[in-house]
């Protein structure tokens, strides 16, 4: 049973204007909530808000306008509908995710599911600083990443592999930054232009253009706010599983060594992440990083 004092302490509980109110923000990693979810989420929010439920910009839902008196109880039925007490404090807050594999054509990677197995591990440690963790499975960019503490991008570097290149053309026309041409019957990629978006990849009748496994691309340090700024590339790495654990060891660096007070991005210089970047860089794999993608 939780008490109503623990309830106040925990963050997705928000004092409102009039602050005899409050809203409830819920813990929903990638936006994804089943139908039978919301049909919880809509009876709890009648029942104890006033009907109304505000969608928030990170993928979660908000039911506003509830008394604390109800709280306590409140909080007991979104547990048991899947849909749990979210979190907006010093802590890591609702990862977001763009559809990624799972819809979407553009995608490089599985967003949803490393945005799953990141709120498993990470959701609500309480912090220094904020932390709000966000993916796109491509350059794209559809999730903002960038503007986050933690970004991740899905990237795919083209490869030119031999073979007789006809000069078609045809892979030309799904490159949107003019960064793959033909010239003197061969296929060639400008690397200055190009954002490994990977749209061109596969597009080659005859097999010239292939890529190796997409990568993941992971930026620090990026706020929205009233001073926004684009997170800095930290490592590139060729799995899922390299990813998490770069998230993993990027919180704990975050924990150790940050201070309250300030944003993450206003105290990148005494992180010490380019120590943490040289001993990831011993530590993993021969060619598990593509420092080359930035
Ligand atoms: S970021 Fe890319 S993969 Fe994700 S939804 Fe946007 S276009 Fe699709
Ligand atoms: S990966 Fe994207 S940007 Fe790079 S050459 Fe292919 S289509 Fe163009
Ligand atoms: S790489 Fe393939 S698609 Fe591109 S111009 Fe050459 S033959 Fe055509």
């Amino acid at each position: 049973m939780v008490r109503q004092s623990d309830v106040y302490s925990r963050g997705g509980i928000i004092t409102e204007k009039n602050s005899d109110y409050c809203t409830v923000r819920l813990r929903l990693p990638a936006g994804v909530i089943s139908p039978a979810q919301m049909v919880g989420v809509a009876r709890i929010a009648e029942k104890y808000g006033r009907g109304d439920v505000h969608l928030t910009t990170r993928q979660t839902m908000e039911i506003p306008h509830v008394e604390p008196k109800n709280l306590e109880a409140m909080v007991v039925e979104l547990k048991e509908n899947g849909t749990p007490l979210g979190a907006e404090r010093e802590e890591v807050v609702n990862v977001v995710a763009c559809p990624g594999n799972d819809r979407c054509r553009a995608s490089n990677i599985d967003s949803i599911s490393l945005a799953k197995k990141i709120d498993e591990k990470h959701f609500g440690k309480d912090m220094p600083v904020k932390i709000r963790v966000s993916i796109s499975a491509c350059p794209n960019s559809c999730s903002g990443e960038q503007f986050n503490e933690i970004g991740i991008t899905g990237i795919c570097k083209p490869i030119r592999d031999p073979g007789l290149c006809t000069g078609c053309g045809t892979c030309v026309q799904y490159c949107r930054e003019s960064a793959v041409g033909v010239k003197n019957g061969t296929v060639q990629v400008d690397d200055g232009n190009c954002i490994v978006c990977g749209a061109c990849v596969s597009t080659c009748p005859y097999d010239i253009l292939t890529s190796e496994s997409p990568a993941y691309r992971i930026s620090v340090g990026g706020r929205r706010g009233r001073h926004p700024a684009v997170g800095k590339h930290f490592i590139t790495v060729t799995s899922e599983d390299l990813a998490l654990e770069v998230v993993d060891r990027l919180i704990d660096q975050v924990y150790r060594y940050a201070y309250t007070g300030k944003l993450l991005a206003d105290q990148l210089d005494k992180m010490d992440f380019d120590v943490l970047k040289e001993s990831l860089m011993q530590q993993l794999p021969e060619g598990s990083i593509l420092n080359e993608c930035i």
